[in-house]
């Protein structure tokens, strides 16, 4: 059995709060949030970075997903941050490809 967390999660093999599902895309709430929205748009299928996906569809829906949810939580103009952490300079802590988004207060962090 695959010891990844977000495989798991997949798999329903651990609880997550899943916020919505397609085929091949999950949305879950981020365990530790850092924003009062912080969410993780992850790939069902298991890329341990996003230097191992070569799927050009399912990059595009990543997105694509960033932009329904900011639409379906009204997002649109007062903004949210999407983030993908590559590796450890980057500080990913979890090796399974997810994009975070997180929006709710002004987030006026540094980039880097
Ligand atoms: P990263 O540092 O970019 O790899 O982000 C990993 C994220 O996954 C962190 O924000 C964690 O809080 C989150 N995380 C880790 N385990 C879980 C889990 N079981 N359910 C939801 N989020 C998680
Ligand atoms: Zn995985």
């Amino acid at each position: 059995m695959s010891e990844c967390i977000f495989c798991k999660i997949a798999e329903k093999k651990i609880k997550a709060e899943i916020v919505s599902e397609t085929g091949k895309v999950m949305v879950i709430k981020d365990i530790n949030p850092q924003a009062p929205t912080h969410l993780l748009i992850i790939p069902k299928a298991h890329y341990p970075t996003l230097m191992d996906c070569e799927d050009r569809e399912l990059l595009g829906e990543l997105l694509q997903t960033a932009q329904n949810i900011a639409r379906e939580l009204g997002l649109e103009d007062r903004g949210f941050r999407t983030v993908i952490n590559t590796n450890e300079e980057a500080g990913q802590t979890v090796f399974h490809l997810h994009m975070h988004f997180m929006a709710g207060r002004p987030l006026t962090g540094r980039m880097g």
